[in-house]
């Protein structure tokens, strides 16, 4: 069998990369343990979040998968940080597990150039320096021009519960043994890494009486913005409860039963999503924390108590759960766990996500140190596209840190490598004010329709959308409003007034002037109404100073690139530093200003807020 490229795992970066590659007109064959397994959600059945969410519409801009199968799945949604500024909210939704992995096979089935193959890959084929193919355990060889690995947890996973361990890639799945094998063979570097899941209950078995509910917003949040589909699944929505003083002792009295704790995993977990055994050990002053209840699927009759990962025994998990208010009769249907695993070092990876040892062999996804649905998927299509222009023999392409919330990933990933599983959150993005959640689109479709990637229904509705933005710009940039002539109806709609003559354009960068606000005041046809292109044009007007100041100070800096920053600074000292910021320049004590503008997440805001601190000391 020969293709010309080869996707190994069927999770969410292979999906990704084999439909990325589809696009670009590649034969492809996705290979995976389990055909019905392709698309499954390994934990939490939510796509999105701060950080998460802005890759899922980065990649919905590219017209890839997660965004479609994400909003056909949904069964409730919000908007993150809705009271905070539109640079760091991000959707967010809680997804019927069956109907997203089924909607994902179902895109997928419309590839007529994707092959899917059910086999386990036992090795790689390298001829030279360049991989050129898979050696599949059924299958025998099979060849190809190149070859993208995505194979999660799996290699060498194994997993904890208590002290009963077991090998396996996932719940239910088996480990990637050989495979694991076979790349230590090639040198390429491997560490390992853990995560972990919590159990599920039997959602008949809470007492909902005791539970606060939450609901999502009407109209629930799409990843998509051009898909037009109105239909959407009924809510569900999320209940709440939290731990008690009792389950904290539960906890404490059994942590050398943690395999975290008794030494049995000595690898790093995400600390931005801790064990509860972790949670109680780092914050021992709380004598709470909250457990989001969150629905497994429409029908389904499990719940997922998103915040108790745990590794702990079976009985103190249930122990754990009952000591919670309404889970006093919980049943748990599936066991927490915790899974050990093989990654490989990002920084042996080109931006292409292809590894400098061997050729044409591209890694995304978990088996590079990260964590997450999303930031698989955003990896994934890198590998995808990189790996079909590779084989096209075209110019690579991968978006920079200022243009896309996955250049930030890749560049963090191959220059900084990882210590613990990698998570995308807004802090990382120093141009975090121009890589909104709203603006993907205008940030990324028209690159994507010049590689191939965008359909020409989504580059249609791009080309529409952004026309409609330049003539409404144009008119509210040409558009005055004067004092003098505003009659009543208009001063009460203004609030604050008007003290001198200017653009609509101006107008509305006042934050107290909605679009909607806008169009009363000047008595539109259309009035009141607020539709996409206006509150598009809301929110640029509205950041437009801020990232004109972005930029200048980023020109501004260079200048400054290399001025030393004393060794005896104390960045904890410095007033208006977030302390994420604090932390990474304590940790990394950059020598100069330039290494200091250099690390991920630290703005151009910081770096003004240092210089000045800098030349008050003299
Ligand atoms: P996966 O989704 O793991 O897919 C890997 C695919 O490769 C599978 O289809 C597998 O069958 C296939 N495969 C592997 N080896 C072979 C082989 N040799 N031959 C053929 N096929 C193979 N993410 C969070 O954001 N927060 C969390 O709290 C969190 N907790 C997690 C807890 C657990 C226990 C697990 C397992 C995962 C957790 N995740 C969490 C991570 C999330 O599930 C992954 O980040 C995401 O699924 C990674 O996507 P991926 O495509 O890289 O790999």
């Amino acid at each position: 069998m020969r293709f010309d490229l080869i996707v190994v795992g069927g999770g969410h970066a292979g999906v990704e990369a084999a439909a990325a590659a589809c696009r670009l007109g590649k034969e492809t064959l996705l290979i995976t343990h389990n055909l019905d397994t392709i698309g499954v959600l390994s934990c939490n059945p939510a796509i999105g979040g701060i950080g998460k969410g802005h890759l899922v519409r980065e990649i919905a801009a590219l017209d890839g998968v997660m965004g479609k199968a994400a909003d056909a799945a949904a069964i409730q949604g919000r908007v993150l940080n809705r009271r905070k500024g539109p640079a760091v909210q991000a959707p967010r939704i809680q997804a019927d597990r069956q109907t997203y992995a089924k909607t994902i096979r179902e895109i997928l089935d419309t590839y007529k150039n994707l092959h899917l193959l059910q086999d386990t890959v036992l090795e790689l084929i390298i001829e030279g320096e360049m991989c050129v193919g898979v050696k599949g355990r059924i299958s025998g060889c099979i060849h190809s021009e190149g070859v993208v690995m995505t194979t999660g947890t799996f290699l060498d996973g194994r997993i904890h519960v208590g002290n009963v361990k077991h090998d396996g890639g996932r719940a239910g799945d088996p480990s990637s043994i050989a495979l694991s094998a076979s790349l230590r063979e090639f040198n390429l570097p491997i560490g390992r890494l853990k995560t972990g899941t919590p159990p599920r209950l039997d959602k008949r078995s809470l007492d909902t009486d005791k539970l606060s509910i939450q609901y999502g917003e009407d109209p629930r949040p799409k990843f998509v913005r051009f898909d037009r589909r109105s239909l959407q699944l009924p809510e569900v929505p999320c209940m709440i409860t939290y731990t008690t003083p009792a389950t904290h002792e539960i906890i404490e009295n059994a942590l050398e039963m943690s395999p975290m704790y008794s030494g049995a995993i000595s690898s790093s977990g995400p600390r931005y999503c801790p064990s509860i055994e972790d949670k109680i050990v780092r914050f021992s002053d709380r004598d709470s924390h909250q457990i989001f209840l969150e629905p497994e699927g429409l029908d389904s009759l499990e719940v997922y108590p998103n915040g108790i990962s745990t590794g702990l025994p079976f009985d103190v998990q249930l122990a754990i759960i009952r000591s919670c208010p309404g889970m006093q009769a919980a049943r748990i249907v599936r066991p927490g766990y915790a899974i050990e695993y093989d990654f490989v070092d990002p920084r042996c990876l080109r931006k292409t996500l292809e590894t400098e040892m061997i050729k044409r062999l591209f890694l995304a996804g978990q088996i590079n140190g990260t964590t997450g649905y999303e930031e698989a998927a955003g990896q994934g299509l890198i590998a995808g596209v990189n790996a079909a222009l590779a084989i096209s023999g075209c110019e690579s392409w991968v978006p920079d840190r200022d243009t896309a919330y996955i250049g930030v990933m890749i560049d963090d990933l191959v220059t900084d490598g990882v210590t613990e599983p990698y998570r995308m959150f807004t802090s990382r993005a120093e141009h975090r004010l121009k890589l909104r959640s709203d603006n993907a689109e205008l940030r990324l479709t028209r690159r994507g329709y010049e590689l191939g990637l965008v359909s020409e229904q989504l580059w249609d509705a791009y080309r529409q959308y952004e026309s409609e933005l330049d003539s409404r710009r144009r008119w509210l940039k040409e558009t005055r409003i004067y004092p003098n002539r505003l009659d009543e109806r208009q001063k009460k709609k203004l609030g604050a007034g008007l003290k001198r003559d200017m653009t609509l354009y101006e107008l509305l960068k006042r934050p107290d002037i909605d679009y909607a606000n806008l169009l009363c005041v000047i008595g539109s046809e259309a009035d009141g109404e607020v539709d996409r292109v206006g509150e598009q044009l809301k929110i640029e007007a509205l950041y437009e100073g801020y990232v004109e100041r972005e930029e200048h100070d980023n020109k501004r800096h260079k200048k400054y690139a290399d001025v030393l920053i004393p060794i005896e600074l104390d960045f904890d000292s410095i007033d208006g530093l977030s302390n994420e910021v604090k932390e990474k320049l304590r940790r990394l004590r950059p020598a100069t200003i330039g290494e200091a503008s250099a690390i991920s997440g630290v703005t151009p805001a910081a770096i003004s807020i240092l210089l000045i601190h800098m030349k008050s000391k003299g």
